[in-house]
């Protein structure tokens, strides 16, 4: 092949010109590295003494067998832990708590008064004042009712004609009872304790009450007096509540009242008592929409509806007056039965200016404002005023 580039020509003037170079002696051998003396024998390391045998543990006794978990129990433990830190939270966060309203107070006050008043009147009148209860059936908490009505009566010195019917009575018994009642000159006061068994008529038996002894002021006349504005006998819890605004010196002229509930019983005759004494009144009930914005406008909130505690805190007007009429008997988580108001006592308290508890609020008055009604109808028959 021809060489193009010259590279076999190259290649041989190389070589030519190594051929003529001198012989390099060879580079003399390096010394050989000195014997290292051996390093020296280390002393055996000493037997180390045999450690003795740890002793043979004890067997344990198999742990008992547990119970499997009682979840109601936890529940409960859990329960109990959580509203222990619920409870702590309000004096945490809030200090400031209403008045309380002390009903129970305020009827022994009332009570003791009518006690001086009946003791004076007697001096004068040929009788005691005398008030008859008419039971029928063995509901036991109208039992209890009517003894607590009956032992208070006594404590002021008015006579107990009261009278307990089996639970078979009919409308003709009953009405019939009503009758000699209304005739009977020692009687200035005539209760029907509500509830009737199913089959009575309690308005035919109510009704059937003369007006003038008619000391629950259910009657037509007495609830037509009052709407009239006009005197007579007023229902008890109604005229009770009007009675602790009174003594706490809370004046109802010009202020906001507020009703929720609207039976016959409280609802209605409180609504009429607080018109006449000047209140705004507004009334609310089961078809009120938006319960809360209702109640926050109220400066006297009363409530009279039978829901354990319905209002809350959050539904009070900061400083009002909120009047618990509601006595609900609850059973709490661990069993327990006790009374509880509508409202929500613990957050009501630290917002409201004014608070009834249950119980200890309106209940004694109920029964107070009873023997007052009997004694203004004995005052009033035997013209002793
Ligand atoms: P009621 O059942 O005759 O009337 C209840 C009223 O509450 C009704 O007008 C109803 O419209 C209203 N209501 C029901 N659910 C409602 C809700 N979710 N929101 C708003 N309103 C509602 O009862 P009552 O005879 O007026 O008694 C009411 C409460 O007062 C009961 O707890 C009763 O035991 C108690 N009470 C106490 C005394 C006392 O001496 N302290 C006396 C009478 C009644």
């Amino acid at each position: 092949m021809q060489d193009f580039l010259g590279y076999e020509k190259e290649k041989n003037n190389f070589s030519r010109y190594y051929e003529h170079l001198p012989h390099l002696p060879h580079p003399p051998h390096p010394p050989h590295p000195p014997h290292l003396p051996h390093p020296p024998h280390l002393p055996q390391p000493p037997h180390l003494p045999h450690l003795p045998q740890p002793p043979h543990l004890p067997h344990l006794p198999q742990p008992p067998h547990l119970p499997d978990p009682d979840y109601e129990t936890i529940k409960k433990a859990i329960f109990t832990a959580v509203a222990g830190v619920f409870e702590q939270l309000p004096s945490l966060t809030m200090t400031k708590t209403a008045v309380i309203i002390d009903g129970k107070a305020v009827a022994e006050k009332i009570q003791g008064q009518l006690r001086s008043q009946v003791e004076a009147l007697v001096q004068k009148a040929s009788r005691p004042p005398g008030l008859a209860v008419l039971m029928v059936g063995d509901n036991p908490a109208s039992a209890a009712y009517v003894r607590n009505k009956e032992r208070s009566c006594g404590k002021v010195g008015i006579a107990s004609y009261g009278r307990h019917f089996p639970k078979e009575t009919t409308q003709e018994e009953l009405m019939e009872a009503i009758a000699e009642l209304n005739e009977d000159d020692r009687v200035d006061g005539i209760l029907v304790q509500l509830p009737l068994p199913n089959h009575l008529d309690m308005v035919a038996a109510i009704n059937h009450i003369h007006p003038d002894k008619d000391v629950d002021g259910l009657h037509p006349v007495n609830l037509g007096r009052l709407m009239r504005g006009e005197p007579g006998l007023c229902s008890c819890t109604p005229a009770g509540v009007m009675a602790l605004l009174r003594e706490y010196g809370i004046d109802p002229k010009g202020k906001q009242a507020t009703i929720v509930g609207r039976s016959i019983l409280v609802g209605k005759p409180i609504a009429l008592m607080l018109l006449a004494a000047d209140a705004t009144v507004t009334m609310a009930h089961s078809r009120s929409p938006d319960l809360g914005a209702i109640t926050r406008n109220a400066d006297i909130l009363v409530v009279a509806v039978g829901r354990p505690e319905l209002i809350t805190g959050d539904m009070v007007k900061p400083g009002a007056v909120v009047i618990d009429v509601g006595i609900n008997r609850v059973t709490d988580y661990e069993g327990k039965s006790r009374l509880t108001g509508d409202v929500n006592y613990d957050s009501a308290t630290h917002v409201a200016g004014f608070i009834t508890p249950v119980p200890g609020g309106v209940g004694p008055m109920t029964v107070t404002l009873l023997l007052q009604n009997t004694v203004e109808s004995y005052i009033r028959r035997l013209g002793l005023g």
